[in-house]
């Protein structure tokens, strides 16, 4: 038994069933949403999307990264987005774990301290929110007029409330 039989045997159901095959690759809704890996959050449903209509950027905490950034460049100049949602959550490992604890883990694990990665873990939910949607509307590639919203989504009530608002330039 492989251990991605389960995935091969969905796809060839969902290919039976496919049509979405005539979707353009531009947003339609002009929207990229940046938010975290953590799987109770589905970011098309919380925010009432579908397929086709925004990009969904993850990684551990929702962090507005290099790799974040370098993906948004191309979101927004070429492929049409104006508006960017930063989606922090609560019960967020990111701002749970302890380095410390994380790099002893992975020596224990793999014999390598991991001392050299920036884990963007948070030491405060809102102030690292806040820090997100700055490093988006003070980054230099993004132009004059794109829209940012920080959002936080609790994870218990599957509210999104919005909590800093920018606009670049
Ligand atoms: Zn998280």
């Amino acid at each position: 038994m492989d251990p991605f039989d389960d995935l091969v045997t969905a796809n060839a159901s969902y290919a039976s069933e496919f049509a979405l095959g005539e979707l353009p690759a531009p947003p339609r809704r002009n929207l990229a949403v940046v938010t975290c890996m953590d799987c109770r959050i589905d970011p098309l449903a919380v925010l009432g999307l579908e397929p086709g209509e925004a990009h969904v950027l993850r990684n551990a905490g929702a962090r507005v990264t290099d790799d974040v950034l370098r993906s948004l460049v191309k979101s927004v100049n070429q492929l049409g987005v104006t508006r960017v949602a930063v989606v922090h959550h609560t019960d967020c490992g990111a701002a749970k774990i302890k380095l410390d604890d994380l790099r002893a883990t992975v020596q224990a694990a793999t014999g390598h301290d991991p001392a050299d990665v920036d884990f963007n873990l948070i030491a405060d939910q809102d102030e690292a929110l806040a820090a997100d949607v700055e490093a988006l509307r003070t980054y230099p590639y993004l132009p004059d007029g794109t829209e940012v919203a920080g959002f936080l989504y609790d994870v218990t009530t599957g509210v999104a409330e919005s909590r800093h608002r920018a606009t670049i330039g």
